[in-house]
């Protein structure tokens, strides 16, 4: 175990064990287990915390006995010409808002930990994968199902807790998890957003003070799409346009997809006929950003 876990540790009520190596974490959750009836939460992330993540931690700790949080930034989910050197990294913060979450455990591999020489099995998604960001980014997801799959392995918990924030990776990880008999429930929690509604994410913190302004039309895009589906417009075209204009009067907006889908396989939809996801990706700048909201129709279910 680290010394990270007394410093983290040493201010608030919780001390929270920091851990880099997979047989760490395998004694830690052997401990955990020995409780009757534990109940094992993991919380997959990328670091540089944000109330995002703390929310899926605080999620998990009031369903779960042991709450363990892992931090990696996945170099195999990253392209070539995306952020991987540059993404936020801040471990000393992240273990000390872990902790303050009430977090048990916080597992940081190094990368030849989770990659060691001679690496070379991956878990493909399907046509899930394909629509939304599967386009823009290929093998993706592909990465991210990669990942999980370790970290489930490596942790077998009870119960694992992603964001719909990530709503493709969400719905990637369920198909997995029901594909390859995980034996794992996936809890999906609630995006959260900043108070002018702007979706809570790491990459925020790159974003310049007028593109940090314009932002938010993601969230008034999607939150126009929702008004009107509950108003009774059941047009995806219409709703597509009326969320390009919006997106449009905000020039340093740069729309890359808004797209209109079912929850639960990501395929495009024509008709608002039951629940849909609007989904939308746009670059700020240097910044790419994603949002989604449940659109709901009038007196549907
Ligand atoms: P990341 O560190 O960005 O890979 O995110 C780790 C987990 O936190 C993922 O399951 C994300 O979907 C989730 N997450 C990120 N941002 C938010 C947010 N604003 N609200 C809720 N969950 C989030």
């Amino acid at each position: 175990m680290g010394d990270a876990s007394s410093r983290a540790g040493s201010g608030g009520k919780t001390a929270i064990a920091y851990v880099r190596s997979i047989a760490d974490v395998r004694a830690s959750i052997a401990v955990a287990r020995r409780q009757p009836d534990a109940v094992v939460g993991l919380v997959p992330t990328m670091g540089a915390f944000h109330e995002g993540h703390l929310s899926l931690m605080r999620a998990a700790r009031s369903r779960c006995s042991f709450v363990a949080v892992s931090v990696f930034v996945n170099p195999i989910q990253f392209g070539g010409t995306d952020d991987f050197n540059t993404y936020p990294r801040d471990l000393d913060r992240d273990l000390a808002m872990a902790a303050g979450a009430g977090a048990d455990l916080l597992f940081a591999p190094p990368d030849g930990e989770m990659y060691p020489p001679g690496f070379e099995t991956a878990v493909e998604p399907g046509s899930i994968a394909t629509g939304l960001c599967g386009a823009s980014r290929p093998g993706h997801f592909r990465g991210v199902a990669t990942v999980v799959a370790k970290l489930l392995n490596i942790f077998a918990p009870d119960i694992a807790f992603f964001g719909q924030k990530d709503a493709q990776q969400a719905a990637v990880i369920r198909r997995m998890a029901t594909d390859l008999n995980f034996d794992v429930e996936v809890s999906v929690e609630p995006i959260v957003r900043e108070g002018d509604g702007l979706a809570m994410s790491s990459r925020n913190t790159y974003l310049e003070p007028d593109e940090r302004t314009q932002a938010v039309a993601l969230f008034e895009a999607l939150s126009q799409a929702r008004d009107a589906v509950a108003a009774g417009e059941t047009s995806v075209a219409r709703l597509r346009r009326q969320m390009k204009r919006k997106i449009a009067e905000h020039y340093l907006v740069d729309l890359e997809y808004v797209k209109v889908v079912d929850p639960a396989t990501m395929e495009p939809v024509s008709a608002v006929e039951g629940p849909v996801l609007a989904a939308v990706a746009a670059r700020v700048g240097r910044t790419r950003l994603i949002d989604n909201m449940l659109l709901l129709p009038a007196g549907g279910d």
